[in-house]
């Protein structure tokens, strides 16, 4: 037994086999191609069963990783997803986007002396096997119970809520501002990193379940809470997320060709900007671009840019790569497709040509101190340093806040100090009753599997209020 255990630890992880950096930079076809049958069965067999797995810890919904990896190992796919989908309705998705190098995959116990299993590419691998090759069948649907629920916001935990109340019998309908359903899912992760197809077909599985949905209804404009309840709701869920851009602040921020991210990448995901001239969506292609920031969406932005045509893209983030929020691999990918890092560095005004367009930016250099109040190093301007970037693009990716049309429309929802809605962390209540809230719209822009985690949690206290009151 001893002796093979230590093979399993000193096993490689199977590769995923990825687009060459040297193409796919030029192109919005995903980059990681998937496993094959054949190596997502040898990497499932590197599992060493534990009793006690780590893995199901650093999960934020509690998957249980050892069993569906077990039913990958013995080729019986249809169950393995079957395991994932009790605790996860949209595995597709998350195997694609959750960083689990810092969740599963980071408290593996391979990953102490090797390298970890790969969980993420596992779970992505039976989610596509199900939804290509799989019978298509869904989990029954219970007795309708005549109570009816309002999800606002069709992100990640808005499509959580509505699958788990679906699957109680619950009559629910989604509510969403935009034309297109999916959250940031499909407006702001771009079609290389998580294809559009597969967020449709995972919604797509909710309204065979019974989901109706309303598209271009922004709750708080069209329509009040109140009105929901006057309509016939019973119980309203609120997953409108954290998509208000936060920009900069510095001169010259207003000129022509300085971007939001969320602007940036809604028209080029969801307008499709990048399908030009087939979709005639105005979105500027700058040659010579920078993004300002260093997270997911930075990346992604950077990225977008490189594929639609840009000859330089550089990354300007203030504080040192140990700081980087982005995961791992994505600034790995960014770095492979040619993207460059200038770290330590702040913008301090953007400068424009005569005609009002952005052509270059003055930056400072920094040096980290002390930490700050987030534990990170404080980053402090090098005095006498400040150089200029020529630009012809810049997008701004330094974070997001509370959009505040919903939250802002109805006083007795109680909101923090930074404009979030307070929502008890145990059941998602807000002070407004019959009201639930989770996602981003309560946490800050987290992530994808947090968002879910909160939806589920809400989903149950919903159910128990249906059936006993609040
Ligand atoms: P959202 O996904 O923001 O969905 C909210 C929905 O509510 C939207 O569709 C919005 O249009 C709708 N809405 C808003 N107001 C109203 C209204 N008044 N009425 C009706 N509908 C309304 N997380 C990861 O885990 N991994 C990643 O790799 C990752 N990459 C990211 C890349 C980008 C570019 C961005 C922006 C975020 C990324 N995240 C990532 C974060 C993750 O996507 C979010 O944490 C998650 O989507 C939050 O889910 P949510 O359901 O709370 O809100
Ligand atoms: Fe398998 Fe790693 Fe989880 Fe152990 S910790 S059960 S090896 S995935």
């Amino acid at each position: 037994m001893a002796e093979k255990t230590s093979k399993k630890e000193k096993a490689p992880r199977n590769p995923m086999p990825e687009q060459a950096p040297e193409v796919r930079r030029r192109n919005f076809d995903e980059v990681p191609l998937g496993y094959s049958r054949d190596a997502a069965v040898a990497e499932a067999q590197r599992c060493m069963q534990c009793k006690k797995p780590a893995c199901v810890n650093g999960c934020p919904v509690g998957v249980d990783i050892p069993g569906f990896v077990k039913l990958i190992a013995e080729e019986n796919f249809d169950e393995a997803i079957r395991k994932i989908w009790t605790q996860n309705s949209l595995p597709a998705v998350c195997g694609r986007v959750c960083p689990q190098e810092i969740q599963c995959e980071g408290e593996c116990i391979l990953g102490k002396k090797g390298e970890p299993l790969a969980i993420g590419n596992l779970e992505r691998f039976v989610a596509d096997y199900e939804r290509t090759r799989g019978s298509g069948e869904l989990p029954p649907v219970p007795e309708p119970t005549g109570r009816k629920v309002a999800v606002i916001g069709s992100g990640p935990s808005g499509l959580t809520v509505a699958g788990d109340l679906l699957m109680k019998g619950h009559d629910v309908t989604l509510f969403e501002a935009f034309h297109k359903t999916g959250g940031v899912l499909v407006y702001g992760i771009p079609e290389f990193r998580l294809p559009k197809e597969i967020v449709a077909s995972e919604i797509h599985s909710l309204e065979r379940m019974g989901l109706k949905i309303d598209c271009d209804a922004v709750v708080g404009k069209t329509v009040t809470l109140d009105e929901l309840f006057e309509d016939g709701f019973d119980a309203v869920y609120i997953g409108v997320g954290a998509g208000l851009p936060k920009f900069l602040n510095i001169p010259g921020e207003n000129l022509i060709n300085i971007y939001s991210a969320n602007e940036y990448l809604t028209r080029a995901n969801l307008m499709k900007g990048y399908r030009f001239p087939e979709y005639d969506t105005p979105l500027a292609k700058g040659r010579n671009v920078v993004v300002l920031g260093a997270g997911n969406v930075a990346m992604d932005s950077a990225r977008t840019a490189m594929r639609l045509g840009a000859e330089k893209v550089r990354i300007v983030y203030r504080r040192s790569r140990d700081e980087m929020p982005a995961r791992a691999a994505e600034i790995h990918h960014a770095e492979e497709e040619g993207i460059e890092m200038y770290l330590l560095t702040n913008p301090v005004r953007f400068i424009g040509d005569d005609n009002g367009r952005v052509c270059s930016m003055e930056c400072v250099q920094m040096e980290l101190g002390e930490p700050d109040e987030s534990g990170r190093r404080r980053p402090i301007p090098i005095e006498g340093s400040e150089f200029t970037l020529d630009c012809d693009l810049a997008v701004v990716a330094v974070g997001a806040g509370a959009n505040p049309v919903l939250t802002q429309s109805d006083p007795e929802i109680a909101l923090t100090k930074r404009g979030y809605i307070q929502a008890d962390e145990e059941t998602g209540k807000t002070t407004k009753p019959g009201v639930w809230a989770g996602g981003d719209i309560v946490t800050g822009q987290a992530t994808v599997i947090l968002a879910m985690g909160a939806g589920r949690t809400a989903a149950d206290s919903i159910h128990k209020y249906l059936t006993w009151g609040w």
